[in-house]
């Protein structure tokens, strides 16, 4: 049986940040996963991915900024909207007093870097493997591989997404809510630059967002009810692109070419433990949310940070005081964003009047109140109950 200190399970884009978080550490640390990187992976797709100003943060404190910037737009200000309406909210990152709000970065390319950097550690990656069997001991995890290798650890971190198998594995219940929408994603050149401005445009059946991309395009998310998606999947560029520019409007000029379209089904996933003796989850497997408010995975890349900063002195990195530790640095943080991101997609999806001019009377209220719009803006920056790692270049 292989002996480690840390086993991650599950190298998605958290389990990857934690990998190369722990390189170097005093741990003996291994990552498992079941795709082949790079194509595998699902989170490598061809998605783009709004990094806050946290997450830069933690990012250039793991050594990997400098690496990730070329391939990373910056977010020079934020516009939101709602269709058949006047009221905007903009923040920029002037207001805010850094360089930018966030970074929008191909996730091909975040997690291709990821990865190079971990595989020249001393942390142990183990892909593709699937994990199919786990035990909790008294002083540690027995863990069984596909293949019938097995392994333990004195610490498991659960990275393995909305579907853990380590969640299942345990018996740990979960909270689900299936929104009955999907977000389509690709790219789209427009005729006007975008200026580094990321948009978001409310519409009853969801929003449409366009982030800027370093090439000059910019990333398309467009959340749809379930039932229209095979419909616009398979209808024409033109007729997507006119559509498109029908629900967005011409703020950023006509929409001119299109990319490949995904798309991907939404539901909130919240794991009901954080974590049980010897194991934590962390990203999605410990909560997945709607991409509305772009939070997803900066929340994740937050617990990596917690996770690191826990066991940077620890002698056992499962012991129970850890793990109370990690779960009560995380849980407000949790808490905030997820409801935050819940409420945000449930008002904007209501289609009564009374509920429409509140939203109204909100928009307006976020651009005149300045207390207001800091507020928001803080916890969109990822500043809120961040770890230290994250709060490093804080104004
Ligand atoms: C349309 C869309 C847009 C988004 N945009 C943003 C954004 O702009 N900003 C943001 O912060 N977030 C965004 N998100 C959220 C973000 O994509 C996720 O939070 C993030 O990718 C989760 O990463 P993860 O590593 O926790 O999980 P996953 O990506 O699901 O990775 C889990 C990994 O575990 C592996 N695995 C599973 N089971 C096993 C097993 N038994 N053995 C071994 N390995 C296993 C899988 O192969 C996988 O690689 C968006 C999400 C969507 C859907």
């Amino acid at each position: 049986m292989k002996e480690f200190d840390v086993i991650i399970v599950g190298g998605g884009l958290v389990g990857a940040s934690l990998a190369l978080a722990l390189s170097g550490s005093r741990h003996r640390v291994a990552l498992l996963e079941a795709a082949a990187p790079p194509s595998g992976a699902p989170s490598w797709d061809e998605r783009c991915i709004a990094l806050n100003a946290a997450s830069q943060a933690i990012f250039s404190a793991l050594g990997a900024w400098e690496e990730l910037a070329p391939a990373a737009e910056p977010i020079r200000s934020t516009h939101i909207s709602e269709r058949g309406r006047f009221g905007v909210a903009r923040f920029t990152a002037e207001e805010a007093g850094l360089p930018a709000l966030g970074y929008n970065i191909p996730v091909r390319q975040l997690g291709t870097v990821l990865w190079r950097r971990a595989q020249g550690t001393n942390t142990t990656l183990l892909c593709p493997t699937r994990l199919s069997r786990l035990q909790l001991q008294g002083d540690g995890v027995e863990l069984e591989l596909e293949g019938g290798e097995r392994l333990s650890a004195k610490l498991v971190v659960a990275a393995d997404g909305a579907h853990s198998a380590v969640r299942t594995m345990l018996g740990i219940g979960h909270d689900s809510r299936d929104y009955e929408q999907s977000a389509i994603v690709t790219a789209v050149r427009v005729s006007r630059p975008h200026q580094g401005c990321a948009y978001e445009r409310f519409t009853p059946d969801g929003p449409i967002a366009l982030l800027p991309k370093p090439d000059g395009a910019c990333s398309l998310v467009w959340t749809v009810p379930a039932r229209q998606v095979d419909g616009m999947l398979a209808c024409s560029d033109e007729a997507f692109l006119a559509q498109a520019q029908d629900t967005f409007g011409e703020r950023l000029g006509r929409f001119v070419t299109l990319g490949r379209r995904n798309a991907h089904p939404l539901s909130r996933v919240m794991s009901e433990r954080l974590t049980v003796p010897r194991v934590l989850f962390a990203g999605n497997a410990a909560q997945s949310l709607h991409p509305v408010a772009a939070q997803g995975f900066n929340l994740g890349l937050r617990d990596v940070a917690a996770v690191a900063e826990a066991l940077e002195a620890a002698v056992d990195p499962g012991a129970a005081a850890l793990l109370r530790d990690y779960e009560a640095a995380r849980q407000a943080d949790r808490e905030r964003v997820s409801q935050f991101t819940d409420r945000l997609v449930r008002s904007f999806s209501n289609r009564l009047p009374g509920f429409s001019a509140l939203r109204h009377l909100g928009l307006l209220a976020l651009d005149l109140t300045p207390p207001l719009k800091q507020a928001v803006m803080w916890q969109n920056l990822g500043y809120g109950h961040a770890p230290r790692m994250a709060r490093e270049g804080q104004p």
